[in-house]
């Protein structure tokens, strides 16, 4: 796909053979991927994506380009990360535009620090887009907040993926008032992750949010308090992706909503 940019806006152009592109897709919408990413997915011959990136953003890939599919399910890394890390420096040998498109932004929980540490290594140029990352593209659609002057100062990303059944996490740093925590990966933990934050200080009826599907016709939101929430997203019946977010800018969601509204 070919896209004309207005001539006025700077463009560092086309992408160019040989060089490995790591590409952030946003959370979902294709609407929120940048110019760059999209002329860069346009551009390619050789795409190598991963479950996360939605089949509205597939579509705009340059439909000639091989598409190599490296899904990462929990637990489940459909090509190691190694391996990954080779292939790419294997494909961008054979002098093709290979693009590295990832959900979200690739340096926010993407493992794209790993995969371009491995091309700089080998000596592959590369170039990295940066994507709309979960946490920001969630919390706009689902009218919350990151931070609020009333509410919360400070924004903390963390995964909450569970490693031998629990999370090794900084909880008195998370259990703080005035602050919002953003939690990638938490779904299977969400109820560990709540006893974490109550047994560390914060109040039991501390309004939490889940947001399954974020920015895409799928999107569901689940709101509730630490106590509540993890009852509450399993009878909601929630599938993953899905993202955490805990602080009182939850509550501006009642107020702020707009997405979910204007699509019903
Ligand atoms: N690099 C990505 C994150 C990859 S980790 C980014 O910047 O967004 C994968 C996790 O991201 C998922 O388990 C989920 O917690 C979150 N996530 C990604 N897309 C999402 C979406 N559309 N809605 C909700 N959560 C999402």
């Amino acid at each position: 796909m070919t896209i004309d940019l207005p001539p006025n806006l700077p463009s560092r152009g086309a992408a160019v053979r040989g060089t490995v592109y790591l590409v952030g897709a946003g959370p979902g919408d294709p609407e929120l991927l940048t110019l760059r990413a999209l002329r860069i997915i346009g551009d390619a011959d050789i795409l190598v994506y991963d479950q996360l990136v939605s089949d509205a953003i597939l579509a705009l890939v340059n439909p000639a380009a091989e598409r190599i599919y490296a899904g990462k399910q929990r637990g489940n890394h459909a090509v190691p990360q190694a391996d990954l890390n080779q292939l790419l420096v294997q494909l961008a040998r054979t002098n093709k535009r290979v693009v590295r498109l990832k959900g979200g932004d690739p340096y926010t929980f993407g493992r794209g620090g790993e995969e371009v540490e491995t091309l700089r290594e080998n000596g592959v140029p590369f170039e990295v887009v940066p994507g709309v990352t979960a946490a920001a593209g969630v919390a706009a659609y689902a009218g919350i907040p990151l931070t609020h002057r009333n509410y919360a100062q400070a924004c903390v990303f963390v995964t909450g993926h569970l490693k031998d059944g629990s999370m090794n996490l900084d909880w008195p740093g998370l259990a703080r008032r005035r602050q919002t925590v953003i939690i990638y990966m938490g779904l299977h933990g969400l109820a560990y992750l709540c006893d974490q934050l109550i047994a560390h200080g914060l109040p039991a009826d501390w309004p939490a949010a889940i947001v399954q599907q974020g920015t895409t016709p799928n999107q569901r939101t689940v709101t509730g308090t630490l106590t509540t929430l993890p009852a509450l997203a399993e009878s909601a019946g929630l599938k993953a992706p899905t993202l955490i977010i805990v602080g009182e800018v939850v509550r501006l969601r009642d107020k702020l909503a707009w997405f979910e509204k204007n699509r019903s």
